[in-house]
């Protein structure tokens, strides 16, 4: 559905990612594992168009897309969910959701939408009215990814999800990723909690200093002596 073939993308002259190939399938949840600094976020922007790579292809349902300007990329149905919990903090909760919803073109079924986010997260919807500002880490969180949905994506970004998060939340957000992903929503999940991502994956791929290392079944990444040692502890 969402290919990426030896992409090559540059910072000035540092050269982040150095011939980046791999393959999102439709309906699948994929991970991005990697350390700090391997590129990860960077992988994130070309496919959203803000970064455009030197060489090489992103191609999504088999149309090149990596010349698309961001709000372009967004139109195809390929919607990251704000990074670090960037929503609006001086905004309400539903004003944050209505931001999502701006490039969508069937305008009356956005009411149907709102529905479907305070399914996933009935929290929100108690909120609606409340400053995002002042929710929890863990609600923010929640309306970045809700803020993701009012796009009606058919691909959703996540740029660690469960960052900062403390574990039974992450737990929350994880299987409400999961259940997106049961309701037909494609996923691209980068993540640095090895043992979580995985567990909800169907396939896995390693960065490191710009190059994919390691990819496979998620279920076999975990099975790997060399993403064991890095990412899951040892164990
Ligand atoms: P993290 O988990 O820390 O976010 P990451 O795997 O997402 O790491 P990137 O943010 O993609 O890594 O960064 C990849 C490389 O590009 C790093 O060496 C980083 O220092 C560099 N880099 C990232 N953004 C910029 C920028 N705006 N200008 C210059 N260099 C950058």
């Amino acid at each position: 559905m969402l290919n990426l073939e030896g992409v090559h993308a540059y910072y000035g002259y540092i050269h982040a990612l150095k011939g980046v190939s791999l393959k999102v399938e439709e309906g699948s949840i994929v991970t991005l594992l990697g350390a700090n600094g391997a590129g990860k976020t960077t992988i994130l922007k070309v496919i959203s168009g803000v970064l455009k790579a030197s060489s090489g292809s992103v191609t999504f349902l088999d149309h090149d897309i990596s010349k698309l300007a961001p709000e372009k990329v967004v139109s195809e149905g390929i919607v990251q969910a704000p990074e670090g919990r960037q929503i609006f903090p001086e905004l309400t909760v539903i004003e944050n959701l209505q931001v999502g919803a701006y490039t969508r073109r069937d305008k009356k079924n956005i009411k149907s939408s709102y529905q479907i986010v305070f399914d996933y997260f009935p929290i929100l919807k108690e909120r609606q009215d409340q400053l995002a500002g002042t929710l929890s880490g863990g609600e923010q969180q929640m309306l970045a990814i809700g803020r993701a949905l009012m796009a009606k994506p058919k691909v959703l970004l996540l740029d660690e999800p469960s960052l900062g998060l403390a574990p039974l939340i992450v737990k929350d957000i994880f299987k409400i990723i999961q259940e997106i992903n049961a309701q037909g929503t494609t996923v691209f999940l980068v993540e640095q909690n090895a043992n979580q991502a995985l567990a909800i994956s169907d396939y896995a791929y390693v960065l490191e200093t710009g190059k994919i290392t390691v990819e496979g079944k998620a279920s076999e990444i975990k099975e790997d002596p060399k993403v064991l040692q890095a990412y899951l502890g040892g164990h």
